[in-house]
């Protein structure tokens, strides 16, 4: 058949979506410019030294408990259907009793809602948010799908910056002048990722009596929730829901190894009902009601997953984590163009000052260092330029340091 001629093709890309997902915002975004620009003729192997994913090392395997769990939710055939856009029930209620066991109130199945990850539970909270001229403040560094969905929904960013002298607590005075009317909510990440810090019972209170003062949500990743290994134990935001409104963000995808499981949650702990009064809830669910769903057999399996799981399966992983920070801890001071303010007591990330000359030497040798924090620091009292993220696995840190002889050590 012949083509009838067209002047031009209506349709076009979003440009809006590339600065959203920029090399200054997201990982992804950062791995993806950097795979499109490796030089195909190189046969030397890259090596990822910014791996977030702990599914992909050996040591880091799942449990068969979990495994099982998705076989009988298979096999049951009780999850083939679609499931409620807020989640099925009997997983919402294991979800708010897995957390009930850190909280001094009780969560219900109705303050849970199941989202595919963590991340889309940052997406769904963020967007909720969305209003013309509100602001949020965001921790740097931080956790850039935070920025990338704040700058999509057009919210304003203002970034209050972690001391690492103080074990990267938050800067509260920063987060006062910061505040504004038009300022919803503060970001906390804890434990932290990229900083691998604790925050104390007495910090968080301190925050939730500042966001009160502030009349501003808290929201809190807390992706990494027990999953610490220092002197510091990892204390729920929603402990201070009395004080202040919390929206809980988390997921198996760390704790559990299995982050293409796809299945997280976002938790309202609000007992005096502020965000039912506000219309955040409706939001909320309006939300999930467009937006996708984890898979139902995945739903389907978390009772058994929560609720089953043996806890020397985390305190074998806590322990290897552990062991792994002190390793790296104690290389990175071995070596003179490297400092780490803080041994890492949670996550699976060390913030690693590199020296202009290492940042050079790096750049010669073709190593790109992951340097997104340094495009958002304007504190001049600290030289953030040269604050390098090494966000990467311990494994990996050492395997590349091996390779190019800046470490020796015995097998
Ligand atoms: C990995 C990570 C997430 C994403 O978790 P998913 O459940 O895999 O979407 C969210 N927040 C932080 C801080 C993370 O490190």
């Amino acid at each position: 058949m012949e083509k009838g001629s067209i002047q031009r093709w209506r349709f076009q890309g979003n440009k809006e979506l590339a600065s959203a997902s920029s090399i200054s915002t997201t990982i992804q975004g950062v791995l993806s410019s950097l795979k499109q620009n490796l030089n195909q003729n190189d046969t030397r192997p890259a090596i990822p030294l910014g791996k977030g994913d702990p599914s992909a090392f050996p040591s880091f395997q799942t449990t068969s408990v979990a495994e099982d769990a998705i076989v009988d939710a298979v096999r049951s055939s009780m999850y083939n259907s679609y499931a409620p856009t807020v989640g099925i029930l009997p997983a919402r209620r294991a979800i708010a009793d897995y957390l009930n066991r850190d909280l001094p109130y009780k969560l219900t199945p109705d303050d849970v809602y199941l989202t595919p990850g963590c991340t889309q539970a940052i997406k769904i909270i963020l967007t909720v948010l969305t209003r013309p001229g509100a602001n949020i403040l965001l921790p740097r560094p931080g956790f850039p799908f935070f920025e990338a969905c704040t700058a999509r929904n057009h919210v304003e960013i203002r970034h209050f910056d972690l001391l690492p002298e103080k074990g990267w607590e938050v800067d509260l005075d920063a987060v006062e002048a910061l505040a504004d009317e038009n300022t919803v909510a503060v970001v906390l990440i804890n434990p932290g990722n990229p900083c691998g810090n604790v925050f104390t019972y007495q910090h968080l209170h301190k925050i939730a009596e500042t966001a009160r003062k502030l009349g501003i949500m808290v929201i809190a990743d807390e992706e990494y929730q027990h999953l610490t290994f220092g002197s510091n134990p990892s204390v729920p935001m929603g402990v201070f829901g009395s004080i202040v409104p919390v929206v809980t963000l988390g997921s198996i995808s760390k704790r559990w190894m299995v982050p293409g499981w796809r299945i997280g949650w976002l938790v309202t702990s609000d007992p005096d009902g502020i965000l039912q009064k506000s219309g955040i809830v409706d939001s909320i669910k309006d939300c999930l009601n467009f937006s996708s769903d984890p898979a139902t057999f995945i739903q389907g399996a978390i009772p058994q997953i929560l609720e089953k799981t043996k806890e020397d399966f985390f305190s074998k992983t806590n322990s290897l984590l552990r062991e792994a920070a002190n390793i790296c801890y104690d290389t990175i001071k071995e070596i003179p163009c490297l400092a780490c303010p803080y041994k890492p007591e949670a996550a699976m990330f060390v913030m690693v000052r590199a020296s202009s000359f290492l940042s050079s030497l790096l750049e010669k040798m073709n190593v790109y260092i992951y340097d997104i924090f340094t495009n958002f620091c304007s504190r001049s009292s600290w030289n953030y330029r040269c604050w390098k993220a090494l966000t990467m696995t311990w494994n990996s840190l050492l395997s590349w340091l091996k390779r190019n002889q800046l470490l020796y050590y015995q097998e």
